[in-house]
């Protein structure tokens, strides 16, 4: 054999998984009633804002659950303008592979990986959050093959900058049925997004899990501009009003189901200086109230947000501090988010 890896074990599949964690009846009422309200959210017969917001990654579960227990305090006060989706991010993107992967590859990010620990993990953290605060949450498809193991507590799903332009990622992405956003590439081709939204909102016959599969489309596939580096590695940012009224007219061909974007305030939009996001929050709703066209399109943000501000080594052992990303701390959410309600 040509390969040069070990098969060190094989992992309990997602249907054995789900029946040693599984979900109970209440729960799964609340997600089937978060999805009905979501794809509201894009269908345009509800105009709240969507606010996907939390860590960058979620790295521990005291504090990810202390986190979003503090969310829904704030999201009863305004849940009449805005529909909050927690990020519980499991798994983490890396630029060059090296460093921290996330809770499915180290359920403790100080220890080595142990991949079915993880799954354990992720799936338990997902199923306390919607048992103890009542969220059902987004978190990244960075390996579609393992959305099995969360396919049925989740409510949103991002493809990452680094996989949108990725087949599988795709066509996976077409058949879901809870809203997938689609992040422009790091280098900014809004092509290559607008690829991926086509592609995931049509249907394809292809190979998951080693069925033959037939996907039905996804008419909930939508953009997702989270600024891009240039050429010499500077972030640039694409949430300006030209930048939307460009992505207006790339959904005009009409070829489009529920022509769609969300903001990512963080990542290259904010190059990295999450203080930054309150202030974009507020451009982009400025931009709203000035293009009815864009208010439609624009459905929320996402926003990158954990106790304290800022982030800190793996090892930097302080609570609720960011190890991937630079986050805004719990105060100044808390602010963005009741500001972002009186400008809905
Ligand atoms: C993220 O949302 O934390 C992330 C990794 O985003 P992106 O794919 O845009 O870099
Ligand atoms: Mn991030």
């Amino acid at each position: 054999m040509n390969m040069n890896m070990e098969f060190e074990r094989q992992l309990t599949i997602p249907m054995e998984v789900k029946k040693m964690y599984p979900l109970e009846d209440d729960l799964r009422e609340i997600v089937e009633r978060r999805a009905g309200e979501i794809q509201d959210i894009f269908t345009g017969k509800d105009d709240r804002i969507l606010l996907v917001i939390g860590p960058c990654s979620a790295d521990r579960e005291d504090s990810v659950i202390d986190y979003i227990s503090r969310l829904r305090k704030v999201q009863d006060k305004v849940e009449d303008k805005i529909f909050i989706v927690p990020r519980i991010y499991t798994n983490k993107p890396r630029t060059t592979g090296a460093g921290y992967k996330g809770m499915l590859h180290q359920p403790d990010p100080e220890k080595k990986p142990d991949m079915f620990k993880g799954i354990v993990a992720i799936r338990s953290m997902h199923i306390r959050a919607l048992r103890e605060t009542g969220f059902s949450c987004a978190d990244e498809m960075l390996y579609p093959e393992n959305h099995r193991y969360l396919d049925d507590i989740l409510c949103y799903v991002a493809v990452g900058a680094r996989s949108v332009e990725n087949q599988q990622h795709r066509l996976v992405a077409s058949g879901l049925n809870i809203p997938v956003g689609m992040k422009n590439p790091t280098g900014g081709d809004l092509s290559v997004m607008m690829n991926s939204i086509t592609a995931a909102q049509h249907g394809h016959t292809f190979i998951y899990r080693g069925w033959e599969v037939q996907s039905h489309g996804n008419p909930y596939a939508h953009a997702i501009l989270r600024g891009y580096m240039n050429k010499h590695g500077e972030s640039l940012p694409n949430y300006h009003y030209e930048d939307m009224t460009h992505l207006l007219r790339l959904y005009a061909s009409g070829m489009f189901k529920n022509p769609a974007c969300i903001i990512d305030t963080n990542h290259s939009n904010s190059g990295k200086n999450p203080f930054e996001q309150a202030r974009i929050v507020k451009e982009v709703m400025a931009a709203r109230r000035y293009n009815k066209e864009l208010e439609r399109m624009v459905k929320g943000f996402m926003i990158e947000s954990y106790i304290e501000d800022g982030n800190q080594a793996v090892d930097g052992g302080c609570y609720g501090k960011s190890i991937t990303d630079p986050c805004l701390g719990w105060e100044k959410t808390e602010r963005l988010i009741l500001d972002l309600a009186d400008m809905v």
